[in-house]
C-alpha cells in the first residue's frame, strides 16, 4: 500500500463516506493527462508526484488501449488508504508543439481523450457487458503554460479553447521558480482575464453549483496553480535548488504543489471523475449513438 510520506495520509478516509460500497470492491480509477511544451517540466512534476509515496507496488507502464500516437505515454501506480484503492495513471505527451508549425498541435490529445470515450462506450453497449469496464478516460488535464510572465500564447488559447471542450482542464504554471513573487501574482491575474476574455471554461467553473462559495473561492485563488519539479530530495525534503536559493516543493510559500496534489487526491477527485461522466461522457456518447 502507498503512503504519502510529507503530509501524512493520502486523505481519503475524509472522502471514504462518499464511495459507495461498490467502487470501494472495485477500487476507482483515476486518470490524469498532462499536456505542455518539451521542456517545461511535465516529466520531472510526474516523478515529483510519485515520489511523494512510498511505493510498494512498482509502478507500471501502461500503454493505452489502443496505442494511438507513438509519443502518449501512461504511468500507473496504485494507491491505498483504508481499504480504498486508486489506481491513479499518469499519461504523459511528449512532443506537443515541439514543431515548426503548431496548428492543430492539440488534435492528438483530443483524438486520445475521444478514442478513450469511444472505447469505453463499446464496452458499455455490448449485450453481454462485463461487471467492471476498464477506466481509461482522461478524468483530468493537466495544461502546462510557460512562464513567461507576459499572457497566454496564441497556440495556448486555440488549445486550451478546444480541448476544454472535451475534459476538465487545469492550467497549471511550469517552473514557478524562474518567477519573483511579483511577476507570479501579476502573470496568474493575466492568465485568468485571458482564459475570461476568450471564454475557455477550465475546471470547475462549470460545476460551480457544487461548491459553497468558500470552497469555490479556495479552488480560484490557485488557478493557475504554480509548481515547480524537484530535482533532488533533502532532509526529507522534495526540493530544488534554484538561482534564488532552494525552492521546498511542499511549502506553500513557494508554489502550488500542495495545493494542486491535495486537489487532483484529495478533494477534487471524484468530482472530477463525475463531471467527466456526466458532462463530457455523454455529449460524446449523444453526438456518437
Ligand atoms: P518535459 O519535456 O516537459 O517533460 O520537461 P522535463 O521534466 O524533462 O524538464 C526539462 C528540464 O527542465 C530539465 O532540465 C528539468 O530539470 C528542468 N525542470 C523541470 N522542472 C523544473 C522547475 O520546476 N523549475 C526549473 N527551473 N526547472 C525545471
Ligand atoms: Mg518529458
Amino acid at each position: 500500500a502507498l503512503t504519502s510520506k510529507g503530509n501524512g495520509p493520502v486523505g481519503f478516509d475524509l472522502l471514504t463516506e462518499q464511495f459507495s460500497k461498490e467502487i470501494r470492491k472495485e477500487g476507482i480509477q483515476y486518470n490524469i493527462m498532462v499536456v505542455g511544451r518539451s521542456g517545461l517540466g511535465k516529466s520531472t512534476f510526474i516523478n515529483t508526484l510519485f515520489k511523494d509515496y512510498d511505493n510498494d507496488e512498482g509502478s507500471e507502464e501502461v500503454t493505452p488501449r489502443p496505442p494511438q500516437t507513438t509519443s502518449i505515454r501512461s504511468v500507473a501506480h496504485v494507491i491505498e488508504e483504508k481499504g480504498v484503492r486508486v489506481k491513479l495513471t499518469i499519461t504523459d505527451t511528449p512532443g506537443f508543439a515541439d514543431h515548426v508549425d503548431n496548428s492543430e498541435c492539440w488534435e492528438p490529445i483530443v483524438e486520445y481523450i475521444c478514442n478513450q470515450y469511444e472505447s469505453y462506450l463499446l464496452e458499455e453497449i455490448k449485450p453481454e457487458r462485463k461487471p467492471y469496464i476498464s477506466d481509461t478516460r482522461v478524468h483530468c488535464l493537466l495544461y502546462f503554460v510557460m512562464p513567461t510572465g507576459h499572457c497566454l500564447k496564441a497556440v495556448d488559447v486555440k488549445a486550451l479553447k478546444r480541448l476544454s471542450r472535451f475534459c476538465n482542464i487545469i492550467p497549471l504554471i511550469a517552473k514557478a521558480d524562474t518567477l519573483t513573487r511579483d511577476e507570479l501574482a501579476d502573470f496568474k491575474k493575466r492568465i485568468n482575464e485571458d482564459l475570461r476574455y476568450h471564454q475557455i471554461e477550465i475546471y470547475p467553473l462549470y460545476t460551480k453549483n457544487e461548491y459553497s462559495s468558500e470552497e469555490l473561492e479556495i479552488i480560484k485563488a490557485g488557478i493557475p496553480y504554480a509548481v515547480i519539479g524537484s530535482d533532488a530530495y533533502e532532509e526529507g525534503k522534495l526540493i530544488r535548488k534554484c538561482s534564488a536559493g532552494t525552492a521546498e516543493i511542499e511549502n506553500p510559500e513557494h508554489c502550488d504543489f500542495v495545493l494542486l496534489r491535495d486537489m487532483l487526491i484529495r478533494n477534487e477527485m471524484l468530482r472530477l471523475i463525475k463531471s467527466t461522466k456526466v458532462l463530457f461522457y455523454e455529449s460524446f456518447r449523444k453526438n456518437y449513438l
